[in-house]
């Protein structure tokens, strides 16, 4: 039977947004992520992080780089019990340098195709799965794939909740992740 997941957003959802991080040194963690993922986890979810990485396309950031940060983001949530099933990134944008990645894509949050390859990946059932992040960027994804839209207030996320996205609500809106996991939990 295919599972239910819970797709993240990494910067300004799991982790402060300092901006195209490029360095293992500012990875900060919010204080609630390793036990929204464990809790979410033991409530039955896989978790899997999708994130707009243009940072690549720009030159600001290499593939290699990314998997290290990812690496080392993956070691503090495993050390804490958690488990991130996949992390899928979008290395692409229109107005890059880099080629191959300075192109227009499939990809690029709020555009379906991270989600969907984890889909395929991993035999995930949409229908019963939700989006966390900070932008509406990714309540659209949500919209785009027929998952649960949630809003976090961390990151973007204060601001982005007092503009109105043209037609796109959030199924909720909430503090942060940890709040965000307690929700999704009571309404799975
Ligand atoms: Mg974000
Ligand atoms: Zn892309």
């Amino acid at each position: 039977m295919s599972r239910a997941a819970v797709f993240l957003d990494r910067d300004g959802t799991m982790i402060e947004d300092v901006g195209y991080l490029n360095r293992i040194d500012d990875i900060r963690m919010f204080p609630w992520t390793v036990e929204a993922i464990r809790s979410l986890n033991r409530a039955g979810f896989i978790v899997v992080v999708v994130t707009n990485q243009s940072a690549i396309a720009r030159g600001y950031l290499t593939e290699k780089g990314l998997a290290e940060i990812h690496a080392e983001l993956d070691d503090v949530i495993t050390s804490g019990g958690g488990k991130v099933a996949a992390y899928y990134y979008c290395p692409h944008h229109p107005e890059g340098t880099v080629a191959p990645f300075a192109t227009s894509c499939g990809c690029r949050k709020p555009a379906a195709g991270m989600v969907e390859r984890a889909a395929a990946d991993l035999d995930i059932d949409l229908t019963r799965s939700f989006v966390v992040g900070d932008k509406w960027v990714d309540v659209g994804l949500a919209r785009a794939v027929g998952a649960t839209a949630v809003l976090v207030r961390t990151g973007y996320g204060a601001d982005e909740a007092k503009l109105a996205a043209p037609g796109l609500t959030a199924d909720a809106i909430l503090d942060d992740l940890g709040l965000a996991a307690n929700w999704i939990i009571l309404n799975s």
